[in-house]
């Protein structure tokens, strides 16, 4: 097997990473092997941890029942075509997902990451409203601070600033957006928190195929909680304008925030659903767009009477095992009472760090605890005083947050609060000799 130090020369020499430059000094761990909530590094050093890989990990890793799953399928097969072709772990997943998401949603187009469910959900209302013969339907309306994924369509939908829009400018669809709801999570939502967006569909409805959001926790994009009655009030003036409603569930989805779905605070149906991370456990890229019969029936029913995408490894055999493994265990498991515990032991561990000056917030909800910090994090001094402390923690911008897996004991929590604690401690003190 090759050595720390071979695996860091060949992928310094020539791999790129999410978000780096190539060839950057910027430190990268060669990882060996995980299990549970702990990655252990090639050198033998156990990391605890925070991130689920992005969301994904909420079983932990190398977990029996999903390894299990997918020797078993493999032995099946590992992939097949799906034009024209269909299998059980698709069927099963489908079932599944139409079974836990809101009842209207009936209809499961399977795509191979969050950022393709998104550009799918896209399309499909641009086909929806052509379908209907409004096709000047074409544009989305959307809040500042989002993040919906790195493709073209997706990324016409993020953030402006965040998503670097500038960069993209002649390539980019242009969309509608108006700025965060001010209201937090808890919190009932105003007139005026609401006014700029319904000024927005008023005048622009007749352009706007969806809305597209990511319901109650903006992730990517800032980590924002906000007020679930905001989205209430944006299913309600979706209907009045006529415009289809698309959540963008693939960081939320799956218990992360405390409900299966973060929909289920308001509670809202959209009329379209994306979801992916969490969806295999981590296991494999898969993501799903979800809609109502409403839209799905549309849409066939009308020139050129198919939905237009088909994703080469669509519903991947290996994928939708993990998936249907996945799903089963979630429901099997006391998830509710895991996130719940999360929760609260996050609340009270990191409260702490509100006391020193360069905190500007911190808000936990469900498995999702964060750190605001007013000046963004040195990620070249932080992120090897993480690994030290022994815990996997990946900061971005002024934000330090923690999302373990749900099997998390407390005791390993409490590594990840105290670490997380620490930096804080250590950052404070540098902005005070600063300043
Ligand atoms: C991660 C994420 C995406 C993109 O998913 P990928 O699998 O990385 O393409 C889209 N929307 C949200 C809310 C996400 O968190």
């Amino acid at each position: 097997m090759m050595n720390f130090q071979a695996i860091l020369d060949l992928d310094k020499a020539h791999i790129w990473h999410p978000y780096s430059a190539f060839n950057a000094d910027a430190p990268v761990y060669p990882v060996a092997s995980a299990s549970g909530v702990r990655i252990e590094l090639a050198d033998g050093r156990q990391l605890i941890d925070g991130m689920s890989s992005w969301w994904c990990a909420i079983h932990g890793y190398n977990h029996p029942a999903l390894n299990q799953a997918l020797e078993d399928q493999l032995k099946k097969m590992s992939h097949v075509m799906f034009g024209g072709l269909t299998h059980a772990p698709a069927a099963e997943l489908a079932e599944l997902l139409v079974t836990l998401t809101p009842e209207p949603l009936q209809s499961v187009f399977f795509a191979d990451s969050g950022s393709v469910s998104v550009e799918v959900a896209m399309k499909m209302a641009i086909q929806y409203w052509n379908a209907k013969g409004l096709a000047a339907k074409q544009t989305f309306l959307t809040i500042r601070n989002g993040y919906h994924g790195d493709t073209f369509g997706a990324m016409s939908v993020c953030d402006p600033v965040n998503g670097i829009h500038s960069l993209f400018n002649a390539t980019l669809a242009q969309q509608y957006f108006v700025d965060a709801p001010r209201c937090q999570f808890g919190e009932a939502c105003t007139e005026s928190d609401i006014a700029p967006f319904e000024e927005q569909l008023q005048q622009a409805n007749g352009q706007i195929a969806a809305v597209i959001l990511e319901p109650v926790v903006q992730g990517a994009g800032g980590m924002r909680f906000y007020s679930a009655d905001y989205l209430r009030r944006v299913r309600t003036l979706c209907d009045r304008y006529n415009v289809l409603l698309i959540l963008d569930e693939i960081a939320t989805g799956f218990g992360r925030t405390g409900r299966m779905f973060a929909c289920e605070h308001a509670p809202v149906d959209p009329d379209i659903l994306c979801v992916g991370k969490a969806l295999t456990g981590g296991y494999l890229s898969l993501a799903a767009t979800l809609a109502t019969l409403e839209v799905s029936a549309t849409i066939s029913n009308a020139e050129p009477g198919v939905f237009m995408h088909g994703p080469t490894f669509m519903a991947n055999p290996l994928a939708c095992a993990a998936g249907v493994a996945s799903l089963k265990l979630l429901m099997a498991s006391p998830w509710q009472q895991a996130v719940s515990q999360i929760e609260q032991q996050l609340e009270k561990g990191l409260d702490g760090c509100r006391q020193y000056d360069g905190v500007a917030d911190v808000r936990v909800l469900g498995a999702i605890g964060v750190v605001e910090l007013v000046e963004p994090v040195d990620m070249a001094i932080v992120q090897p005083m993480l690994v030290d402390a022994g815990v996997w923690l990946r900061p971005f911008g002024r934000l330090l947050y923690i999302m373990p897996p749900y099997i998390i004991t407390p005791a390993d929590l409490q590594v990840l609060i105290t670490a997380v604690t620490d930096v804080v401690v250590y950052l404070s003190t540098r902005h005070d000799a600063s300043s």
